[in-house]
């Protein structure tokens, strides 16, 4: 029997976390999860229905029809609410604070628990998020922390933006990020924190590959 393998990495916003984790999977031909979509595809669909994110019952009920699920499409990421494909959408300012909010209510939070556990139970992943060290996936094989200073988190999600043609000013996205890092970090449900045997990965004086470089020596050392 082949065992699968998980890796796990968390980390606030902006950190590089699905960048390199996209990365390292590729090279070590393991299938590569971003959970993050998983509560955008929510907080879209919540929007969508236009409640409130703020309104718990509302969103709550949401989820009784509901189906989110992730499917690779030429080897890359898709992420479908009842069946559409909403992985175009999620990546803006609006469903990045929406996601953060629905991701609070515990609801939501086991409503993913089973697809996200689903997708490592048979295959090796590299899965991010905020909890999968510490919730989704506790025996995972490696854990990493990524993070990095505000700034610079923010400069690069900045910088991602306006090359996607979003208008938006860094000011903007480091409120935005500051935010949704201290939402994450303080909410009940599974907050954002560091397993208490993940690695610490500071980012912020790294390029990509500088990046990319550090995760896969730690890694490979513990594979
Ligand atoms: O990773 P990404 O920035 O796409 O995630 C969007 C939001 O989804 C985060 O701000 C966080 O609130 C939530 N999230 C979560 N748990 C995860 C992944 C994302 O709560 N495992």
């Amino acid at each position: 029997m082949i065992m699968s393998c998980a890796i796990a990495i968390d980390g606030p916003a902006g950190a590089g976390k699905s960048t390199i984790a996209r990365i390292l999977a590729k090279e070590l031909e393991f299938i590569y999860v971003d959970t993050g979509a998983l509560y955008r595809a929510i907080g879209y669909h919540v929007l969508g229905l236009g409640l409130e994110t703020a309104d718990t019952e509302g969103v709550i009920d949401a989820l009784q029809d509901l189906t989110v699920a992730i499917d690779y499409v030429e080897g890359e990421q898709h992420v479908f609410v009842n069946g559409k494909d909403v992985s175009g959408s999620i990546r803006t300012p609006e469903v990045s604070m929406a996601a953060s909010a629905v991701s609070a209510i515990p609801e939501v939070r086991a409503f993913l628990l089973d697809v996200q556990r689903g997708m490592a139970a048979t295959r090796s992943v590299v899965m991010d998020g905020r909890d999968i060290g510490t919730t989704i996936l506790p025996d995972a094989r490696i854990k990493i922390f990524l993070t990095a200073s505000p700034e610079a988190r923010a400069r690069r999600r900045h910088k991602e933006l306006l090359e996607k043609g979003t208008a938006v000013t860094y000011d903007e996205v480091l409120a935005d990020m500051v935010k949704r890092d201290y939402d994450d970090t303080h909410r009940a449900a599974s907050p954002l924190r560091r397993a208490a045997d993940a690695v610490l990965v500071d980012t912020s004086e790294d390029t990509l590959e500088q990046a990319v470089a550090r995760m896969k020596a730690i890694v490979l050392e513990r594979l």
